[in-house]
């Protein structure tokens, strides 16, 4: 969220809403349009109120044109009823809606199946607001138990976390907030992620855990977990080090269990002791609900649980909100139950198809290269080939627009500034006929593009849309 400021002019204004929205009289009485930036002197009539801000909302962007977000924007009108059933239930009144709770508990242990837990009914989780604040509750269980570890040595020792500077802002705000060092490894050559022998190398007795990402994304690669998980062996062989390994697969931990079943990356490596995933990137549920499990109650310090009154006992929970909708873990179980493995699995492959068949055809086009081929994550990078002088990528993001499409321009971190990439990050919905049509909107433009004189966009930072 941007941290809003308050509003410095003042915003009365003669009335200038449309007569029709009163309903007997059509003006309902007013005077003046209601200010916006304090709080009206009286109320409005519902339709009236309803009508001002549907017809503000128009000017958002259509959601589902948007190729940036890795965010559900489409679900099956079943979970909409759901949803709507239960947007009055707060999660964390257990004892009041103890099936909610059950419906939460159920989908912590279909996840811990899911990613093979050495004994699923030992693994612990909880549902979350999305992975940011699962990868909170993550790093504050790494950093505990370093510091149960160390109590001779912390306060005093600094802690440190390592990980491949892609990843996502939210691993940046852990460190920030929790006062821990982000030891961060940098992109080299072609390599666009982790390095499993560099993150091995920053790590030290001070080293709270290591970060893996499972979908980056810059441009949407798998982190190689097991390889990082052997450097990390090799490691504690060499040093006596221990260092646990979390993996974030906000993206890909709900993509590789169903499409690269023979992808070791999840609690089969006796390394992983946490994992989080966003239940409404490719759990396929709208915003608000992501997941952290930990391999067995161990791994979760004891000292960090909360206990909230449920049916006469108390249950544990873990959690930075306190109150929070209960309509998205609702709909996280609908999708489960609805889909199943087949059902997930068909989704994400037919989704990893069309990322796939894209990234060929804008291969094909010529004025392009590709970074990555959408064969991870369906999600790929790419950018102008070298010939290409007369525009960039931010030429083609600011362009795109035109057309409806939110398709972001961003230049890549510490040590490849000098590379910027457009990404396309398919999700369901984003059909292969939308596909098409994407590619004709882009093929449309590039004639007038290679006329131009030179790249048009001149603020690099204004032009690049957030692609987290
Ligand atoms: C999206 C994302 C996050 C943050 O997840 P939210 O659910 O948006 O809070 C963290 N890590 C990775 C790798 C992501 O893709």
């Amino acid at each position: 969220m941007p941290l809003h400021q308050g509003h410095q002019t003042p915003d009365e204004r003669p009335m200038s809403v449309n007569p029709f929205y009163g309903e007997t009289n059509p003006v309902s009485g007013m005077i003046e349009a209601p200010p916006k930036h304090r709080l009206p002197d009286g109320p409005l009539p519902p339709t009236t109120a309803l009508q001002i801000v549907h017809d503000e909302l128009m000017l958002d962007g259509n959601s589902r044109l948007n190729l940036a977000t890795f965010v559900t924007t489409w679900m099956e009108p079943q979970a909409g009823i759901l949803m709507a059933e239960c947007r009055d239930k707060n999660m964390i009144d257990k004892d009041e809606y103890p099936r909610t709770a059950e419906l939460e508990r159920r989908c912590v242990a279909m996840l811990a199946d899911l990613w093979n837990a050495p004994d699923p009914s030992a693994a612990v989780g909880c549902s979350t607001t999305g992975s940011s604040e699962a990868c909170m509750l993550a790093g504050m269980a790494l950093k505990r138990r370093w510091a149960q570890r160390n109590a001779d040595r912390y306060p005093g020792a600094r802690p440190n976390l390592v990980m491949g500077v892609n990843v996502q802002v939210c691993w940046e705000k852990f460190c920030n907030f929790w006062e821990v060092e982000a030891r961060q490894i940098p992109m080299e050559g072609n390599r666009f992620h982790l390095d499993p022998e560099a993150a091995a190398e920053l790590c030290d007795e001070n080293t709270i855990g290591v970060v893996g990402i499972l979908g980056s994304t810059f441009d949407g690669s798998y982190e190689p977990i097991q390889e990082l998980c052997a450097a990390l062996d090799r490691l504690q062989e060499r040093t006596g080090l221990d260092i646990p390994v979390h993996v974030d697969g906000a993206s890909g931990a709900m993509v590789a269990p169903f499409i690269d079943e023979d992808l070791v990356w999840d609690f089969r490596l006796p390394r992983v002791s946490s994992i989080n995933t966003s239940g409404h990137k490719y759990g396929l549920v709208y915003p608000g609900v992501g997941w952290a499990l930990w391999r067995t109650a161990a791994e979760l310090p004891e000292e960090l649980v909360f206990r909230v009154n449920y049916l006469g006992g108390d249950m544990p929970t873990f959690a930075l909100n306190f109150s929070r909708p209960g309509a998205q873990v609702v709909a996280q179980y609908y999708t489960f139950l609805r889909l199943g493995r087949a059902g997930y699995r068909a989704v994400q492959q037919t989704t990893r198809e069309v990322a796939r068949a894209l990234a060929e055809r804008i291969d094909c086009l010529g004025d392009f290269r590709l970074i990555t081929r959408g064969d991870e994550l369906p999600v790929f990078a790419f950018t102008t080939a070298p010939e290409v002088t007369a525009y960039d990528v931010f030429d083609v993001s600011r362009r795109m627009r035109e057309s409806g499409w939110l398709l972001p321009a961003y230049t890549f971190p510490e040590n490849r500034e000098d590379l910027s990439v457009l990404r396309v990050v398919c999700r369901n919905g984003f059909t292969s006929d939308l596909a098409d049509l994407f590619v004709e909107d882009l093929s449309r433009l590039l004639p007038e593009l290679r006329l131009q004189p030179h790249p048009m966009t001149h603020d690099k930072g204004a032009a690049t849309s957030f692609h987290h």
